[in-house]
């Protein structure tokens, strides 16, 4: 499958990766949106959060988790920090493969764009 994300997980595609484990992994956004901005993807292929079944729902635990104890490492958890998924054209999502934002290091607008 041609798919980037899948690619980084697999290390055929170079990333700064942050976090690992054996469902998750976690790398720095390419364009950072945010002093902080690390992408949290799992390494199955899921391609929207439409996608998304009951037997994902740990899986999707652990996206959360793995941001939670990345954010505590980088030492922005404190001052706080925005977790977010986007799905399809109206929510902006670009890459198909589905990935948790984590963005940290400034203070975040509210409404979104
Ligand atoms: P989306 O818009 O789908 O929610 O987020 C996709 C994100 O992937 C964007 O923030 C974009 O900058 C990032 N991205 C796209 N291509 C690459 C890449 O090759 N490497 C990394 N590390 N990030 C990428
Ligand atoms: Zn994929």
């Amino acid at each position: 499958m041609d798919c980037l994300f899948c690619k980084i997980s697999n290390k055929e595609i170079d990333a700064d990766i942050l976090y690992e484990d054996e469902d998750v992994i976690g790398f720095r956004d390419i364009h950072p949106q945010a002093p902080y901005h690390i992408l949290f993807i799992p390494r199955i292929h899921v391609s929207t959060l439409n996608e998304l079944e009951t037997e994902h729902a740990t899986l999707v635990g652990k996206l959360t988790l793995a941001a939670k104890n990345t954010a505590l490492k980088l030492g922005v958890a404190e001052d706080g920090y925005r977790i977010l998924m986007n799905c399809n054209n109206h929510g902006g999502q670009t890459v198909f493969h589905i990935h948790l934002h984590l963005l940290a290091g400034r203070r975040m607008g509210w409404p979104p764009g």
